[in-house]
């Protein structure tokens, strides 16, 4: 699990190409922005898994670089 200092999450797709959605807190909510496709999306709970779900959906990339 990333910490609660995570403030990023990248994963990589099949072809080794990096994703990566910015995680920034503002106020209460947590404002996540992908750097590949321009996505945005506010979440109060869980934002990394969002972004996971984001990654895995959008752009097939489920390659967690810090895994093996
Ligand atoms: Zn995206």
């Amino acid at each position: 699990m990333p910490s609660m200092t995570t403030s990023r999450v990248s994963r990589w797709d099949q072809h080794g190409r990096e994703h990566t959605v910015q995680v920034s807190k503002s106020g209460m909510q947590r404002v996540l922005v992908c750097g590949t496709c321009g996505w945005r999306r506010t979440a109060q709970f869980l934002p990394w898994l969002k972004a996971e779900e984001h990654l895995a959906g959008e752009h097939q990339a489920t390659v967690d670089p810090s895994e093996g």
